[in-house]
C-alpha cells in the first residue's frame, strides 16, 4: 500500500484525496486535494464552476493526533465570487469555516471542555484555552438545535456571572426539556428584551409560566407589550430555596464566631466543617457529615432549628402539592421564622411574605426545586470553568454545550470504519 492511500484510509476526511505526506519534527503534515471541482461558499452553500483565483500559499489545519503526531492537513484553496458574500476562500468539507482546526478536531475540544478541567484539555490536546474557547464557539454556532425556541411553554430566566462576577450571562431555560435553549451577554432588561425578539409574537403567546430570580431588570421585560402576554410570572425556586440555605449559613457563622471565643476550645473543634453537613441534601451527605449532623441535632439549638426550617422549606418545592396546600405550609413556614429569634430567618419570612404569590404560582405550574436545581448546578459549574475564558461569546458557547439541546458526537461515533 503507498503511504498516501494509507494516509487517505487512516485520516478518514471527506472529500479529499491524499497527495503527498511530509514528516517533520513532531508533525506530520497531509497534503490534500478536494475531489469536487465545484467552488462552495463557506457561509451559504452557493456553488459555482467558476474560480475568482487560487490562494498563493496553501491553508493548513489541526487534525486529531495520530500516536504522538501532531498531524496537519495542508491544501491550497481557490476563491469563489459569492453573490451574497463577496470574494470568499472556498469551503472544505472537513472543516468549519474560517477554523483552523478540523471539524473532528473542534468536536473534541468541545467534548472535553464540558468534561475536563482547563489545564488537562490543554496539556492533553496541546492547544490554548483560546483555541479551546473558538472550537466550542464553532461547534455551537453549527450543532444547536435550530428549533430550540419552539414548543416552548414554562421558562425560566436566569443571570449567572463568570470571571469573578465581573460578567454576566443572561440565560433562558426550558422547564420542560431542562436544558437551556437560550443566552446572551449581560443582565439587563434589554438583554431579556433581545430573547423577546428572536422567539417573536407567536411563540411568546404560548408561554405559560415564566419563573423569575425577582430582580427588577427581568420582570420589567417579562411584562413588556406583546413579550409574554399569556405568561404567569413565578419565582424562581432555586432562587428562593437558596435564600433560606444563606440564612441558615448566616446562623451557622454567628454560631462558630461565638464558639471561636469561648476558652474551651472543644466545642469549636466540633463545629468545625459543618457547613457541608448543613447545607447538603440529606440524601448526599457522607457518612462524617451525617455524624456530624446527628450531634448538631442533639445540641437542640438555635442552629438546628435553623436547620430544621431550612429543610421544612424545601420540602415545600420538592413535592406535588397543591396551591392550598403549598400555600398552608408556606405560611405556617413564615410564622415559624418570623418567631425563631434568628434574624436572617426573621428577614427571610419577611421576603417570603412579599413573593408569596410568585412562589406559589411556581407550585402550581409545576416548576419545582426539583426541576431546576440539577440544571442549575451544572450550569453553575461549567460557568466557573469558563472563567478561564475572556470573551463572553466562549464562555457562553461552553454553557451551551454542557446545558444546551446538543448532542455532541465524538468522531469515532459519527462515522463507520471502513474495513480495510
Ligand atoms: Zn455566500
Amino acid at each position: 500500500m503507498r503511504v498516501t492511500t494509507a494516509f487517505k484510509r487512516l485520516l478518514h476526511l471527506d472529500g479529499v484525496n491524499v497527495t503527498a505526506v511530509v514528516f517533520g519534527i513532531n508533525v506530520v503534515t497531509v497534503d490534500v486535494a478536494l475531489k469536487r471541482r465545484r467552488l462552495v461558499c463557506p457561509h451559504c452553500g452557493h456553488e459555482t464552476r467558476f474560480r475568482y483565483d487560487t490562494r498563493p500559499s496553501p491553508s493548513s489545519w489541526r487534525h486529531l493526533d495520530l500516536g504522538v503526531w501532531r498531524v496537519h492537513i495542508r491544501a491550497t484553496l481557490r476563491r469563489l465570487c459569492c453573490p451574497t458574500h463577496g470574494v470568499v476562500v472556498e469551503a472544505v468539507p472537513f472543516a468549519r469555516p474560517g477554523a483552523h482546526l478540523t471539524s473532528d478536531f473542534d468536536d473534541l475540544l468541545a467534548w472535553l471542555a464540558t468534561r475536563m478541567d482547563k489545564t488537562s484539555v490543554a496539556r492533553l490536546c496541546r492547544v490554548s484555552w483560546r483555541t479551546v474557547g473558538r472550537a466550542c464557539e464553532r461547534v455551537v454556532a453549527t450543532e444547536l438545535d435550530p428549533h430550540r425556541l419552539d414548543g416552548l411553554f414554562r421558562i425560566g430566566v436566569d443571570e449567572i456571572s463568570w470571571r469573578r462576577h465581573h460578567k454576566y450571562l443572561t440565560l433562558v431555560i426550558d422547564h420542560d426539556r431542562g436544558c437551556v435553549v437560550w443566552g446572551a451577554k449581560g443582565k439587563d432588561s434589554a438583554t431579556l428584551d433581545e430573547f423577546f425578539t428572536e422567539l417573536g409574537t407567536e411563540r411568546s403567546k404560548q408561554l405559560e409560566a415564566v419563573s423569575l430570580d425577582l430582580g427588577p431588570a427581568f420582570i420589567k421585560s417579562v411584562k413588556a407589550d406583546g413579550h409574554a402576554p399569556n405568561a404567569v410570572i413565578c419565582a424562581d425556586p432555586f432562587h428562593v430555596v437558596k435564600l433560606v440555605g444563606d440564612a441558615l449559613d448566616e446562623v451557622r457563622r454567628d454560631l462558630w464566631q461565638q464558639l471561636r471565643r469561648l476558652p474551651d476550645d472543644r466545642w469549636a473543634k466540633d463545629f468545625k466543617g459543618a457547613r457541608w453537613a448543613l447545607l447538603k441534601n440529606p440524601d448526599d451527605l457522607t457518612d462524617t457529615q451525617a455524624a456530624q449532623l446527628a450531634k448538631i441535632r442533639r445540641t437542640r439549638g438555635g442552629i438546628w432549628r435553623a436547620y430544621e426550617m431550612k429543610e421544612q422549606f424545601r420540602a415545600i418545592f420538592a413535592g406535588d402539592l397543591t396551591r392550598d396546600e403549598a400555600a398552608e405550609l408556606l405560611d405556617r413556614w413564615c410564622a415559624r421564622a418570623q418567631r425563631s429569634r434568628l434574624a436572617p430567618f426573621i428577614k427571610s419570612a419577611k421576603t417570603m411574605r412579599h413573593r408569596r404569590d410568585l412562589i406559589l404560582n411556581a407550585i402550581e405550574h409545576g416548576i419545582s426545586n426539583g426541576r431546576v436545581e440539577g440544571l442549575n448546578t451544572k450550569v453553575r459549574l461549567i460557568t466557573r470553568r469558563a472563567y478561564g475564558f475572556h470573551s463572553a461569546d466562549a464562555a457562553l458557547a461552553l454553557v451551551m454545550l454542557g446545558a444546551g439541546p446538543i448532542h455532541l458526537k465524538l468522531p469515532h461515533e459519527r462515522t463507520t470504519v471502513p474495513t480495510a
